[in-house]
């Protein structure tokens, strides 16, 4: 029998390197968009595996873009940075349907903290796939009150794989997927780290 090699099937080295990542991709020659969206509670290492995935996609030479929400300058405006400082530079956007005109000719898309994004984003998204390119969205699935957050839901139905991630709960050591707020402010976008917010299992952010 004749033996099959990768590059009989693969045109080129780009092409593996981004059907490796999803068994489930197609084999065709034909260049598809799709979504993943990472979520998960504060401190769940969302930003990580967004910053892991975008590196592996530079070093498969695919070109790469990040962006954020303007609104999100906790630590660096220029910056996607993840809570262990593992930064990757990026672009910040204040209004969604601004990414499509810095987008260009890019590969992989990243986008963090997408439930602070205008309902906008959604749209963004299905334009960016049906572009040809890998989309990947890192954000809060739930805010404070343990309520969907913004268009993370929406984002969630439309994507074609989802990873959901978990913190710890610091009272009980179980899996923790709510942000509990410890401070006393009012309001859904209450940004901070440490200070304001701790990971809670649902039975511990119930009491
Ligand atoms: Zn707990």
């Amino acid at each position: 029998m004749k033996e099959l090699k990768n590059k009989d099937l693969f045109k080129n080295e780009k092409e593996i390197a981004l059907l490796s990542m999803f068994i489930e991709q197609n084999f065709s020659k034909e260049k598809r968009g799709w979504l993943e969206v990472v979520c998960g509670s504060m401190f769940s290492g969302k930003t990580e595996e967004l910053i892991r995935r975008l590196k592996r996609a530079q070093i498969a030479n695919l070109k790469v873009v990040i962006y954020k929400p303007a609104t999100d300058t906790r630590y660096d405006k220029e910056k996607v940075v993840s809570h262990d400082s593992n930064a990757v530079p990026s672009i910040p956007i204040d209004f969604a349907k601004n990414i499509l005109l810095h987008v260009a000719d890019a590969d992989v898309v990243g986008i963090d903290e997408a439930q602070f994004f205008d309902p906008e984003i959604i749209a963004v998204c299905e334009t960016l796939i049906m572009q040809g390119k890998r989309v990947i969205v890192a954000g809060l699935d739930m805010d404070y009150l343990g309520k969907p957050f913004g268009s993370m839901p929406q984002l969630l139905a439309i994507a074609d794989f989802i990873t959901k991630l978990h913190a710890i709960c610091v009272q009980c050591g179980h899996l923790a997927n709510v942000s509990y707020r410890t401070s006393a402010e009012e309001g859904t976008v209450v940004l901070g780290e440490k200070n304001n917010y701790e990971p809670r299992c649902r039975i511990c952010a119930a009491k």
